[in-house]
């Protein structure tokens, strides 16, 4: 119980309201209401909410049309209540190709998908110039953290690892086992773009990976032969800003064009691992041709957003953020990805919540701060609509004072052993449903004391078993949700999560086996939580040194 002292006393120090101040009309929240809207969501006739599709617009429409009728201010686009933009998915074209010249014979060129293939983030063009090598090509100026350090690559083809340093270490610098944003390719292509270089290489990090690799069956799998059911998606903003040509390349032409260097590829792999950053390293006599040809085309997508207004003239500018995701994965013809859990859940609670703040905002009762609330698109396509927002937002990023995410918080985490070992539970315990019964995970905390406390207050009066196990786990689960980019522009997230299950992405996610008890104990902790962060004289502290110390604890 020592964290109730703690809290108490942080309470009285800073003012903020204690746990008596229950947020009005909390108890309008109710099962019945919740099960109303999401066998409505997640009912065949959305299609599955897929981007791109009717389904989603019908959901999205079904959403701003509730916030409307809600009372809920627009707060997207020029008094709408959308924020518009575009994904992009890519095709290959044609003139894909890869030569090199080292001196001892004519090039040897290497084909298509034995050799190397464009990545999909790829600029369409060529590239000639001779080759460094730039240990993980990560550049993460908060982390102290630089693969070029001062060495000028103006002209030349870079060549780096996929992944980051630590990879395997639950006490890396960079996000501990879970996947750092740092290390994501198309970022590296453009921190290789911004220093002249005028193509990049990407290699596997063979001295982490003990599985040799089968680069046609990567290269079959990275360009099928035929249209994926759901294509790969990024943001249109992010690819706009790549020009240089980006290719996967094969460990064995890897070994190949390092080969006057003095050094075997493994060598200078290992040596990748360092704490500051290797600086890049030229791979003499070798002259490198590229030509690269990958088509994008667009697709629109939208963020719907409302409002609702804090009376404290000092405070109402700044916002508390909840949130949840709308778009799921369509259906495969037969059946529809219905996405009861993933997420109708979390948008339902959206709606639920938006309703007991309007509804106490009738009887003259405001948060001090305002509340705004999101419902992103294209989250299962990588998070892209709450990226689009944290990178383009519509109130000043630095007024956003906590994020509170909501994805699936409608079932009982649960990891059989027969699944244990499939990719979609890796690094999740066995554990059974019953177990989990009372139990939500609450991820990001390691990002901000301040917010742990406030949920750990909000909980004295639902008595749920607050979970904080997941925020450095080989299942990257800190990483999977709407909350993760918040966190990376700086601002205090929690992501409210009962956790993954056997009907997680399958057409048996239905609304029919929610647990609606528990999840309308859920959603009314989320606007408990919010209540309090929207009226607390101080707003919580977003920080890295926590996060750091955090991974530190994780021990080697
Ligand atoms: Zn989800």
């Amino acid at each position: 119980m020592a964290w109730v002292k703690n809290t108490l006393l942080v309470a009285l120090m800073t003012g903020c309201i204690g746990p008596s101040d229950g947020a009005p009309l909390n108890s309008s929240i109710t099962a019945d209401e919740l099960s109303v809207d999401l066998h409505f969501l997640s009912g065949d006739a959305m299609e599955g909410r897929l981007v791109g599709t009717p389904g989603i617009e019908k959901a999205a429409e079904f959403i701003a049309s509730r916030f409307d009728s809600l009372g809920l201010e627009p707060a997207g686009e020029v008094g709408s209540f959308y924020q518009s933009f575009n994904l992009v998915r890519f095709s290959l074209a044609a003139n894909n190709s890869f030569s090199v010249q080292d001196g001892t014979s004519s090039p040897v060129s290497g084909e298509l998908g034995d050799h190397f293939y464009p990545l999909n983030f790829s600029g369409t063009g060529s590239a000639q110039g001779a080759l460094m090598f730039a240990g993980f090509g990560m550049v993460d100026s908060q982390l102290g953290y630089d693969d070029y350090a001062q060495v000028p690559v103006e002209g030349k083809v870079v060549m780096v690892l996929e992944r980051e340093p630590g990879v395997e270490e639950l006490s890396s610098k960079f996000d501990g086992v879970v996947t750092s944003n740092a290390s994501t390719g198309w970022r590296k292509a453009l921190n290789a773009q911004h220093r002249g270089a005028v193509g990049i290489l990407f290699v596997r990090d063979i001295h982490n990976r003990l599985v040799a690799e089968d680069f046609s069956l990567t290269s079959r799998n990275y360009w099928p032969g035929e249209e994926r059911r759901i294509e790969r998606f990024s943001l249109e903003k992010w690819t706009d800003q790549i020009h240089i040509p980006a290719v996967q390349i094969s460990v064995q032409m890897a070994e190949r064009l390092v080969s006057r260097s003095g050094f075997t590829f493994q060598e200078l792999a290992k040596a990748s691992e360092t704490s500051s950053g290797l600086g890049a390293i030229e791979l003499p006599g070798i002259a490198l041709s590229l030509n690269t040809a990958v088509d994008r085309h667009l697709v629109p997508a939208r963020n719907i957003l409302g409002l609702i207004r804090g009376n404290d003239p000092d405070l109402a500018t700044e916002v508390v953020l909840i949130t949840a995701h709308h778009d799921h994965n369509g259906s495969d013809g037969a059946d529809v990805f219905n996405g009861a859990d993933d997420d109708g859940s979390g948008t339902v609670a959206l709606l639920e919540i938006a309703e007991a703040y309007t509804s106490a905002s009738r009887d003259g009762v405001n948060p001090k701060r305002s509340v705004l609330f999101a419902a992103w698109d294209a989250e299962e396509r990588g998070l892209l609509g709450a990226w689009q927002y944290a990178e383009n937002p519509l109130v000043p990023l630095n007024d956003i004072v906590a994020v509170l995410n909501m994805d699936m918080i409608g079932r009982n985490e649960e990891v059989p052993l027969e699944d244990s070992l499939s990719g979609r539970f890796r690094g999740l315990s066995v554990q059974s449903s019953q177990s989990n019964s009372n139990a939500i995970n609450i991820l990001g905390h390691s990002y901000s004391v301040d917010m742990k406390n406030q949920v750990e207050l909000a909980n004295q009066n639902y008595g749920l078993d607050l979970k904080f196990r997941y925020d450095n786990n080989r299942s990257n689960l800190l990483r999977r949700s709407d909350h993760w980019p918040f966190l990376q522009v700086g601002v205090p997230a929690l992501w409210f999560h009962t956790g993954l299950h056997p009907d997680y992405h399958t057409t048996n996610d239905i609304p029919e086996l929610i647990e609606y008890e528990k999840m309308e104990r859920i959603v009314r902790l989320v606007h408990q939580t919010s209540w309090q962060l929207a009226n607390q004289s101080e707003r919580p502290v977003f920080s890295l040194a926590q996060r750091g110390e955090f991974l530190l604890s994780q021990g080697p």
